[in-house]
């Protein structure tokens, strides 16, 4: 089958790695707030003025790489996509990305040996065709489940999201790995 993966906040701790990265620059101590994450608040967590300022200081500059060059992934991501990669399903990864983070954004798979041959920088998800699909993102899960009725959408469950009817709920890549050996 093919499997359609985010990235942020399904195989790459994208919060962890942005407070790291604010706790180098201005000291703060944000670990405690994920619980307080919601889409797109970010930046009324950590003083910037709105979301646009946030990314600007995200993209890093001249001295320094992007917040996503440095992630972590996930607990037992990286493996379990080996594991499924191994037993003969496509890794597509499927990715909402700036321009500017495209190039961090390959250096990171390249890293980490993420197991794909098939690698989309979309807004629009839906366009590239899945048999599953795992996403985070509140605005990503519905365009799915509406637009690919044949799939199975698989919601990554975060505190920024919610359960959503035509969506399946997946805490963990262990969860994850079990739902595509069922089907
Ligand atoms: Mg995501």
């Amino acid at each position: 089958m093919r499997l359609g993966i985010d990235m942020d906040g399904v195989i790459c701790d994208f919060n962890a790695g942005w407070m790291a990265r604010h706790r180098d620059d201005f000291g703060s101590d944000l670990a405690a707030i994920d619980t307080e994450i919601k889409w797109d608040n970010l930046h009324t967590l950590c003083g910037f003025a709105d979301m646009e300022a946030f990314w600007r200081w995200a993209q890093g500059s001249e001295d320094r790489p992007s917040v996503f060059r440095h992630l972590e992934p996930f607990p037992g991501a990286v493996d379990t996509l080996r594991e499924l990669a191994g037993a003969k399903h496509e890794i597509v990864i499927i990715t909402a990305k700036p321009d500017w983070a495209v190039p961090d954004t390959l250096r990171w798979l390249a890293d980490h040996e993420v197991p794909t041959r098939e690698i989309h920088f979309r807004h629009r998800k839906s366009t590239v065709a899945c048999d599953v699909y795992l996403d985070d993102s509140p605005l990503v899960l519905p365009e799915l489940v509406s637009r690919r009725p044949a799939a199975t959408v698989c919601r990554m469950v975060r505190p920024w999201n919610t359960p959503l009817d035509g969506a399946v709920d997946v805490d963990g890549w262990p969860a994850f790995r079990a739902l595509v050996g069922g089907l």
